[in-house]
């Protein structure tokens, strides 16, 4: 992973607390201005990816909850009873629409998990509204996270939530993200208050890589040009760095198949030698789909790369009943990218784009 980390500062048993936040002052500002007792019921972030939407959303949640915060929206205190909780991840007053949550939601509801992405149905939206109605544990409101709101496309979950939306109670609060605001419904954005993110300042991003993960200055400077605004960008290219090709590679297939929500990075070529690059990539590609699929068909061969055995698992598991058969197609697809490599001028990084695009929709 990433050659470069915060030194830990924090006993082991503590969770190790959030980075600062970074830029958007006329969103802190806002926030500031209103104050804890005047929100609204409903906040739609919007922006770019990267650039603090949904680390914005937490600290407020946590801030709100916080028993000793120094300011708002930002002075959460991190260690009194809910701060510890919320970094943990366990605080039953917040709750965040991930993944997990999504796949748990289907379980509770009876549902087997064939979902092809892990874009919330209805089950997550009745989830969210039963959870909801309940009490909030540390006695303020409960906050209801969901990111990516611009991937729900039901209809079925719209109406459940607007419905949630357009009946202010006191004591809930959501908070909506969205990197395309255009493609959530009309109704929808005009039941919340929406606010824009900018693209941060390259000496934002520069000095947060420097200051929270130990980059040295002149490489945070070249990572924060290239980012465009965007500190997740950043982050994630600095991660990339520590891996071999060959393992950026496994790791790329793998996200491609197993999230295609995200768009991860492809595996960087140098412009010199990305024909030879392209090969290294595509092995790594072309193993990491095959051991997924011995692990989908339960088969008992040796994993090609047990040391990837566990993401390999977990992309088949979101690939749900039918991974077997899309994986197939997906080794099929690294198969005519190797051909096209090989045989025509295509330039390599053209390639692994139409892979990509192949991969995400298996
Ligand atoms: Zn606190």
């Amino acid at each position: 992973m990433a050659k470069t980390k915060e030194p830990q500062q924090a006993p082991p048993e503590r969770p190790a607390p959030l980075a600062p936040f970074v830029g958007q002052p006329s969103i802190v500002e806002y926030f500031r201005r209103v104050g804890p007792d005047d929100l609204a019921q409903a906040y739609f972030f919007w922006g770019q990816r990267g650039v603090g939407k949904l680390t914005f959303a937490k600290i407020l949640a946590m801030t709100l909850h916080c028993e000793r915060p120094s300011s708002f929206p930002l002075g959460y205190c991190g260690e009194c009873g809910p701060c510890l909780r919320a970094v943990a991840g366990s605080s039953g007053d917040t709750i965040v629409i991930s993944d997990e949550f999504i796949r748990e939601a289907d379980r509770l509801a009876g549902k087997s998990i064939e979902r092809k992405t892990d874009v919330m149905g209805i089950e997550t939206a009745r989830r969210i509204i039963s959870l909801m109605e309940m009490h909030s544990y540390e006695g303020g409101r409960m906050v209801c996270i969901v990111p990516n709101f611009d991937f729900v496309t039901n209809d079925l979950v719209y109406n459940a939530l607007l419905k949630e939306l357009e009946e202010p109670k006191p004591g809930k609060l959501f908070l909506l993200t969205a990197e395309r605001p255009d493609r959530v419904l009309p109704t929808i954005r005009s039941r919340t208050t929406s606010l824009r993110f900018d693209a941060l300042a390259e000496s934002d991003i520069a000095k947060a890589l420097v200051e929270h993960h130990g980059v040295p200055a002149d490489r945070a400077k070249l990572l924060a040009r290239r980012a465009q605004g965007s500190l997740g960008d950043a982050l994630a290219a600095l991660e990339g760095e520590g891996l071999s090709l060959y393992e950026s590679s496994r790791d790329w297939a793998l996200a491609c198949i197993g999230a295609p929500k995200r768009i991860p990075q492809t595996p960087p070529l140098s412009r010199e030698n990305a024909r030879t690059e392209i090969v290294e990539v595509l092995r790594g590609a072309r193993l990491a789909v095959r051991d997924a699929l011995t692990l989908a068909l339960g088969s008992h061969d040796r994993l090609l790369d047990a040391e990837a055995a566990r993401s390999s698992r977990e992309a088949v598991e979101r690939l749900g009943s039918d991974a077997a058969r899309r994986l197939v197609n997906g080794l099929t697809a690294i198969n005519e990218a190797s051909r096209i490599a090989d045989e025509t001028n295509i330039p390599p990084a053209s390639v692994l784009g139409w892979l990509q695009v192949q991969l995400r929709s298996i």
